[in-house]
């Protein structure tokens, strides 16, 4: 309460306001809701409680707590992959969030999560107290950081952060201490099932401004990641997808070779792995791309093998990108503290949401490590606008994934982040800013365009073998 003496809020605040009215304008109460004298006009006044506009009375004095009233799940594919959406509502009348949970390969898991397990415990909880809330859902499973939780928790992360920026009335990057550039740098996929068809991709991309590309080439017969299927089909041990690294690191090397005969010194190439190769092929690929002069290898070695990242940082030169398939922030500590990578590639709602995320982020910072968020189509556009927010505001932003939203998921999700010459703009409009039209959702379920395996495996992969029938990482 403002007791004589005190400057009421009314006078710093409205004063243009109660010029305009005389010395009525002397009548207004202040922000305490109750009687108070103001040094200036020293007159009393009352203001009922709740009646000043929204923003100032948070700005002076905070607002009350926002509680969660409801937890629900927007499940929709409307691109044919699934992306499992969180939304929360709270008790004040239009305040609401969204986040993203997506684990496309096991989506129905994380709907189950949400609404069997965190539903019931965030019901009435403070929407305002994203750190606790986090912490406390992430230690409600004792057992924790696996896929389906982390994303579980994310959805609700993010749509926390949502709402705070919507009663901020900021985007969430300025949440976040606001922008250190303008727009995401972005890198697009060319590939194609031969190379030329992947140069001419890459081409076409530059010309729409990309300066980075990341390029991958399909192999006959063989099941390449991120490239379309060749048509012949070689002899194998078994009548499913077939995989030899030997043969993909020979194919791969003559592209990149091509790319930078074709394509020039300036653009920047990028190549995914996908911990497809052992170790000790790893270790001969990333010094055979040295000569490339690469933006980045993306991870050229899998989870279980991060004990060799020492070795390869010290036999070559080539820029190394990690992480995506990473469930806990502490998986990347090792690799970030003895600066054995140069990107971290966080699957954000994998890790757990934005909470976890920027302070991973931070913590890259400190040893010069740079951030790629991960950013395919299996990310929800609410996804995609967490990891611009995180672009935006981190220091060491190093290069962002992007995937186009297509006709379909933009009906779903309005506001989609905007591609311009090559850089992602974040949506200014608070929280995320992006709105979801439930009804168009509902038009596009699981199982949308999906056909063949992937729909017969509810969303899932299938696997890829050796010739010899020897399973392979994905
Ligand atoms: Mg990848």
């Amino acid at each position: 309460m403002t007791g004589r003496g005190d400057v009421c809020a009314w006078q710093i605040t409205f004063r243009p306001l109660a010029m305009g009215v005389g010395a009525a304008g002397c009548r207004r109460p202040c922000w305490s809701g109750r009687w108070c004298w103001c040094d200036s006009c020293a007159r009393r006044a009352f203001w009922p409680p709740n009646s000043w506009p929204g923003s100032r009375q948070r700005a002076v004095r905070g607002m009350p707590s926002p509680r969660i009233k409801d937890v629900q799940v927007i499940a929709t594919a409307p691109a044919g992959l699934r992306l499992v959406v969180v939304k929360i509502l709270t008790d004040q009348d239009g305040l609401y969030g969204y986040g993203c949970g997506t684990f496309t390969q096991r989506a129905e898991l994380v709907v189950a999560a949400v609404e069997r397990y965190l539903k019931p415990f965030l019901i009435g909880k403070p929407a305002d107290r994203i750190e606790d809330i986090w912490q406390a859902c992430y230690n409600s499973s004792y057992w924790r950081n696996g896929p389906v939780l982390n994303n579980a928790i994310s959805g609700v992360d993010m749509a926390l952060w949502d709402i705070k920026g919507r009663q901020a009335g900021m985007p969430v990057y300025q949440l976040l201490g606001g922008k250190c550039r303008e727009a995401a740098d972005c890198y697009a996929h060319a590939s194609g099932p031969d190379i030329p068809q992947v140069i001419e991709n890459a081409r076409r991309l530059m010309e729409l401004g990309f300066r980075h590309i990341r390029v991958q080439v399909g192999i006959p017969g063989m099941a390449a990641y991120g490239a379309g299927r060749g048509e012949a089909r070689i002899e194998a041990l078994h009548s499913g997808p077939v995989f030899e690294p030997a043969v993909y690191m020979r194919r791969t090397l003559r592209l990149l070779e091509e790319c930078r005969k074709q394509l020039g010194e300036e653009v920047e190439l990028l190549h995914d792995v996908h911990e497809r190769i052992s170790p000790t092929q790893a270790l001969q690929f990333a010094k055979d791309c040295e000569r490339f002069r690469l933006f980045f290898l993306e991870d050229p070695l899998s989870p279980e093998d991060i004990g060799w990242f020492r070795l390869l940082r010290q036999q070559c030169s080539t820029p190394i990108a990690m992480g995506e398939l990473f469930n806990s922030p502490h998986e990347w500590t090792p690799l970030i503290a003895e600066r054995l990578i140069d990107y971290i590639r966080v699957h954000v709602s994998q890790a757990g949401g934005l909470t976890p995320c920027r302070k991973m982020a931070a913590h890259a910072e400190i040893y010069g490590v740079k951030t790629a968020w991960h950013g395919p189509g299996d990310v929800s556009p609410i996804g995609h606008a967490c990891n611009i927010a995180l672009d935006l505001a981190c220091w060491n932003f190093g290069i962002q994934e992007y995937s186009a939203f297509n006709e379909r998921v933009r009906e779903v999700f309005q506001g989609c982040p905007e591609m311009k010459n090559g850089y992602l703009y974040a949506n200014e409009s608070p929280g995320w800013g992006i709105e979801v039209d439930e009804r168009a959702a509902a038009r596009y379920p699981f199982g949308s365009f999906e056909s063949g395996e992937r729909r017969r495996l509810n969303g899932g992969w299938g696997e890829v073998r050796r010739r010899d029938g020897t399973i392979i990482k994905q």
